[in-house]
């Protein structure tokens, strides 16, 4: 099986430039993030502080998360229900960002992580992909952009959900969850020594996918067909 894992700060386009290029390449596209912001959704549903370790610690043995596929899309369901359209809102975004600091979190979510890469042609993306889940990755990704070209995409794709954002306040809430992603004490981001940084900045999503696909073209020879 291969595995590619892409790894990188909030908002940098990780999950439409991976689905594209998965798509592209015949292969599964997998959003961890889903599974972290599924277990905060519930810790939200449930009146939950999502920064108090030991009450989200107490509520992990009532959740059960998986993954499911329509297609090549994929699902996620929080005990039997698919949540998959809940979980990419601000709040639900914060709240994952506080739970995933939380070890028995990421431990809690680590198997099915692992489960999916052994079973299947993936590209997988996350924080700690390249790091921890797969570090035998065959391909490994660090995609990046500047903070503010980050901030403009998501003020962007939340004004054209039809809400009411203002940019300073998408701009600080997207460094703050770096802020914590980057120094929480289990599984901070990190790019991988081996890991290729692919910076988006300047590039539009076209290129930015065909620059993905060269990547794993090169690594495993399948970026094309
Ligand atoms: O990628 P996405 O923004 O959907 O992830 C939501 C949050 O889940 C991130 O801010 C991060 O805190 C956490 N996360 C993580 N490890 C992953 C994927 C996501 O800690 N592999």
């Amino acid at each position: 099986m291969y595995a590619v894992a892409i790894d990188g700060p909030a908002g940098a386009g990780k999950s439409t430039i991976s689905r594209a290029a998965a798509k592209a390449i015949g292969f599964l596209y997998v959003d961890t993030g889903a599974l972290y912001r599924a277990v905060a959704y519930d810790i939200l549903q449930n009146q939950i502080d999502p920064t108090d370790q030991k009450a989200v610690c107490g509520r992990l043995s009532a959740i059960e998360v998986h993954f499911g596929y329509e297609g090549s899309e994929q699902q996620v369901y929080l005990n039997q229900e698919n949540v998959t359209d809940k979980l990419r809102t601000p709040q639900v975004s914060a709240a994952a960002s506080s739970v995933s600091a939380i070890g028995a979190v990421r431990q809690f979510l680590f198997s099915q992580q692992q489960d999916i890469a052994r079973e299947n042609n993936i590209i997988m993306d996350g924080r700690d992909i390249g790091t921890f889940v797969l570090p035998n990755a065959q391909v490994k990704i660090y995609l990046t952009a500047t903070a503010e070209e980050r901030a403009r995409r998501r003020f962007e794709e939340l004004r054209q959900k039809g809400e009411t954002v203002d940019f300073q306040h998408v701009l600080a809430d997207l460094k703050k969850r770096d802020e914590n992603d980057m120094n929480r004490d289990v599984s901070p981001l990190r790019q991988a020594p081996d890991a290729i940084v692919v910076d988006t900045s300047q590039m539009d999503f076209a290129q930015s996918v065909q620059a993905i696909l060269k990547i794993i073209e090169k690594k495993i020879g399948q970026g094309k067909k």
